[in-house]
Formats: structure tokens, C-alpha cells, sequence
């Protein structure tokens, strides 16, 4: 399609016009298209477990079911709407990050109060299945938006625990990195990921193995929602994974959004 609309531009405008609008062209195309393969997905998403539900209903209704079956039942559509919901609430997150401005310095957030947070939920989701460690970080602070960056952490850990077999190990780390950056890292001895899906594991609704993270309650989109918040915090995501040996995502964050409590701040106002 594209090529048959730069044949005309170059008959009428010559050489510099045509890479100009070509390029035009290939950028709209492929927004259009990202467009398309979105809302393909996000009613690909909701369209199973609405399916299910149907089902359910159906059976409710025309089948006489013990009391012990009608529970069942209810559970399995509590697990479905749970499922909706999840995914709701992720693409709201999501249109929010990418529809508001990169945010200035909210605030001074405290990283040892952060990962005691983050602490609680891994413990609380991993139900002792693994052993968890999270190293303080006393006195560091990071510049912005408290409930962004909980959501991020929060993603990786969650992600850690659903990945990682039992009697697995996870680590929350934090490290400073030459100049004043630092560096939050979220390791497991889970599965692991081939080389191949690395590039494009932070794409909306890419998943290693599709089923295994709708059975476990994953929308797609958690590492999306990691990768803006990290670059709307001036900061990057980088993954390092190895199949069937375990993964590390690290979450680093620039100069100017770290500080150790009582130092001045460095090119934030916070
Ligand atoms: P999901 O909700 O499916 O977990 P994410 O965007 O959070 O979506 O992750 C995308 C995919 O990356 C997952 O489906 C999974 O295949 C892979 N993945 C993420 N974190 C890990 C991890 N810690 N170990 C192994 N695979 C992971």
C-alpha cells in the first residue's frame, strides 16, 4: 500500500519531497496498525472469559446443581470477573501513563518504606512457596510519583512469583551505580526467558507462553506499565534472563532522581 502511494509522489514532487512523505506514510501505517492489533487484543482478552461466563450462566440455569457444584460454579465466575477486572484496571493504568506528561519530581519517596511494601505483598503473594529477600536501602530516595513507582516494583515481584516454581529464590536489590545513579533489581530463579522474546517482552500483551500466564492471572501488560513508569522517571528497564535458569529486571534510574536522605538534591525540585 505504501509503495503505490510513493510512486505518485515522486512523479509530482521529486526526490526530497518523496522520503519525506514516504516516511510519513510508513509511520501512520504502522500506528494504524498498532491501532489495529490493540483492539484486536484488548477483545481477544475480554471476549474468553466473557465466553466462560456464558457458559456458567447457561449451566446455572438449565442444569439442577447440588449446593457443593452451584459454589463451584460461583468461584470459577468470581475467578473470571476477577480476570476482567484485572485487565480493566491495567489498560486504565496504562492510558494514563501514556496520556499524561513525563511527571516533574512529585516528591522525595523513600525507598527502604517502598520495599517494605514491596516486601509484604511478595510474602503475601507467594504464600511461603519461595524464599524472598529484600535488601534495605536505608536513607535513599527516589524523586516522584510514589503510587507509579510502587505499581512498577509491585508488577516485577508479582512477575517474579508467578514464574518461579516453588523453593525458588527471589531478591529485591537495590545498587548504586557510578555518578549517583542507581539501580533496582527484581531476580528470580524462575523459568527464565530465551534470548528471542527478550526484545519485546515490555510490547502491550506479549507473553513467552500465553497460557500459562492467563492460568496464573497475567494480563500482558504488566511489563508495559513497568517500562512507561520507569521512562517517565527519566530512568530505563533492562531485562538479563536465561531459560530455565532465572531472570533479572532492573529498573535504573538517573543521577538527578537519587539522593541519600539529607543530601541536596541533584537538578530536582522536589
Ligand atoms: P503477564 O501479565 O503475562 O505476566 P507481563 O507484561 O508482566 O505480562 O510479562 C510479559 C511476559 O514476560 C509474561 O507473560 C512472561 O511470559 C514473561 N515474564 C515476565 N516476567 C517473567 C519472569 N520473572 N520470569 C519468566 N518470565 C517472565
Amino acid at each position: 500500500r505504501g509503495q503505490g502511494t510513493l510512486s505518485v509522489v515522486v512523479r509530482c514532487y521529486g526526490e526530497g519531497m518523496r522520503l519525506v512523505l514516504s516516511q510519513d506514510i510508513t509511520e501512520r501505517e504502522r500506528a494504524d496498525a498498532m491501532r489495529r492489533d490493540f483492539v484486536a487484543n484488548v477483545s481477544h482478552e475480554i471476549r474468553t472469559p466473557l465466553t466462560v461466563l456464558s457458559g456458567f450462566i447457561e449451566t446455572m440455569s438449565s442444569l439442577p446443581l447440588t449446593e457443593a457444584e452451584r459454589r463451584r460454579v460461583l468461584t470459577l465466575m468470581g475467578q473470571q470477573t476477577e480476570r476482567m477486572q484485572g485487565l480493566v484496571s491495567d489498560l486504565l493504568t496504562l492510558a494514563q501513563l501514556e496520556g499524561s506528561p513525563r511527571p516533574a519530581a512529585d516528591r522525595w519517596v523513600s525507598l527502604d518504606a517502598l520495599l517494605t511494601r514491596i516486601q509484604s505483598d511478595a510474602v503475601a503473594l507467594s504464600a511461603g512457596k519461595h524464599q524472598i529477600t529484600v535488601q534495605p536501602a536505608t536513607q535513599v530516595e527516589l524523586a516522584g510519583v510514589e503510587s507509579e513507582l510502587l505499581s512498577a516494583a509491585a508488577n516485577l515481584v508479582t512477575n517474579a512469583v508467578r514464574y518461579t516454581p516453588a523453593g525458588g529464590q527471589i531478591d529485591v536489590v537495590w545498587r548504586e551505580l557510578p555518578g549517583g545513579a542507581g539501580e533496582l533489581s527484581v531476580q528470580d530463579t524462575g523459568l527464565g526467558i530465551a534470548r528471542e522474546h527478550l526484545p519485546r517482552l515490555a510490547e502491550r500483551f506479549y507473553r513467552v507462553d500465553g497460557s500459562r500466564s492467563r492460568e496464573t492471572g497475567g494480563t500482558g501488560l504488566g511489563l508495559s506499565i513497568v517500562k512507561h513508569v520507569v521512562q517517565r522517571h527519566g530512568g530505563e528497564l533492562s531485562i538479563q534472563s536465561e531459560a530455565g535458569k532465572g531472570s533479572r529486571f532492573n529498573l535504573q534510574f538517573p543521577p538527578a532522581r537519587v539522593r541519600h536522605a539529607g543530601e541536596p538534591a541533584l537538578g530536582v525540585e522536589a
